[in-house]
């Protein structure tokens, strides 16, 4: 069997919605199980709405409302035919709503929304678009049935970043799905929520569909898990700087790790984590284009490829922080007393290298406030430069000595401030002025990606 999880553009109107049930019918013979986040938007509508609710904002919280409806009756009336049960879904939906404006109302008089209400209101966005996707896969002759995922996923209760309870989950759902699978059924469940072992919904945190994909991947022993969106996989460099970048057609979940970090923004490979250790696939395609392979993160030893790069990854918007010890000698407590600073704002530092009399920092422009570099300076010296960028070189393959040689070799034409091979082996970040950003990148991505082709 395979987990099919679609992402909120993926299921964000009538027209998408029509498309996912066309990709999930044509891999029927595949068994799979239909995952959904919230249409588009939705969640986010929805915390609004609980926040209006919360500081009784009455004329805010009846716009927020109306747009939710009529969002959700036009994918209802675009993708459900009138024949087909369209008339009891509606009903329900409207139930649903129903059961939201009651859910709101009573945070108001409370004034006050707990995690734990939250949750119950977050969790109707996606069973609606559940139900939805439900009605359009029948529309399309598939014989979908909608499961409350509040009966598979078992979780602790931490409202709001629930955390899934593997081994009660596997229970459930080789009691629920596996036989709806064995009969041909096509189980269709909202993602991103749970519910505690006594029934009380939870949510895995924002984003908690890839989430619930890999936790039902990995309990069912998937073949694969497919996660839909709206690009094309996981980028050899960012299309916005350089034209040609292209899909990467197989990256190890090390690899994805560091790509997430330094730029990608398709996904949160840590959610992942339990399906890709388990050894099952995880492919990220695009769902306007479902003809095109997309990307397979696989565990590490099993990428093949030919570049010991896989991909040129960036971010601009980082300041560069050098604080240079007075006393010019070893000194244990001056690497630890920048360290302390920074854990007390809760600064993580894009890089960082040390050496006995200095320490390089790379950190996000919010983060490097002018009150930071006051409290650095009582270490030593500052040399702060804003306006610099962070150019990653990914791949496993950078590990080895040769690799790493010619990645090197490649970087230092654009003259970094910083060079750290990433403590996974798997990167080479540098440090560069953002006036250079996109001619690194677009140099770099020839190097590795471009040189060598048809001319
Ligand atoms: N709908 C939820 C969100 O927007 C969960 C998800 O889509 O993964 O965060
Ligand atoms: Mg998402």
């Amino acid at each position: 069997m395979i987990v099919m999880k679609f992402g909120g553009t993926s299921v964000a109107d009538a027209d998408r919605i029509r498309g996912t049930a066309e990709i999930v019918r044509a891999r029927l013979e595949r068994q799979p199980v239909v995952v959904v986040s919230a249409l588009g938007g939705v969640t986010d509508l929805l915390e609004r709405a609980i926040e209006a609710a919360c500081g009784d904002d009455l004329e805010g919280l009846e716009p927020l409302l109306a747009d939710l409806e009529r969002r959700h009756r036009w994918a209802l009336a675009g993708c459900v035919d009138e024949a087909r049960g369209h008339h009891h879904l509606s009903l329900e939906v409207d139930g649903l709503f129903e059961d939201l404006r009651q859910k709101l109302r009573s945070i108001r008089i409370l004034g006050e929304g707990t995690p734990r209400a939250a949750d119950a209101i977050l969790a109707i966005g996606e069973t609606l678009s559940a139900r939805i996707v439900e009605a359009a896969l029948r529309g399309s002759d598939v014989k979908a049935v909608a499961v409350d995922p509040r009966e598979v996923m078992v979780t602790d209760d931490s409202f709001g970043e629930a955390e899934p309870d593997l081994e009660r989950t596997a229970e459930r759902a080789a009691s629920r799905l596996a036989p709806m699978l064995d009969s041909g059924e096509v189980p269709v469940l909202g993602g991103f929520v749970g519910a505690t072992i006594d029934g009380t919904t939870t949510t895995l945190g924002r984003g908690g569909s890839d989430t619930s994909a890999a936790v039902l991947g990995s309990v069912l022993d998937a073949e694969e898990i497919q996660i839909w969106t709206d690009v094309d996989g996981l980028m050899s460099a960012d299309p916005r700087l350089v034209p040609g970048a292209r899909p990467i057609p197989t990256v190890s979940f090390a690899e994805a790790v560091e790509l997430a970090f330094y730029g990608a923004e398709v996904l949160h490979p840590d959610s992942l984590a339990p399906a890709v250790r388990k050894g099952i696939p995880v492919r990220v395609a695009n769902s306007m284009h479902p003809d095109r392979p997309g990307t397979v993160i696989v565990d590490g030893a099993d990428r093949c490829g030919e570049s010991a790069v896989v991909s040129v990854a960036s971010r601009s918007g980082v300041t560069s922080l050098r604080v240079i010890n007075r006393r010019m000698r070893a000194d244990p407590e001056f690497a630890a007393g920048v360290l302390a600073s920074l854990r007390s704002r809760k600064v993580a530092p894009d890089l960082l290298v040390a050496t006995e009399i200095g320490v390089h920092l790379a950190i996000d422009d919010d983060a490097a406030q002018v009150s930071l570099q006051e409290e650095l300076r009582q270490y030593g010296e500052l040399d702060v430069h804003g306006d610099r960028a962070i150019v990653c070189m990914v791949g496993s393959r950078l590990a080895d000595g040769r690799s790493r040689r010619d990645a090197m070799e490649a970087i230092s034409a654009w003259e970094p401030e910083l060079l750290v091979i990433g403590s996974s082996g798997a990167s080479l970040a540098a440090l560069v002025r953002t006036d250079r950003l996109s001619e690194t990148v677009r140099g770099l991505h020839h190097r590795f990606f471009e040189e060598g082709e048809a001319e």
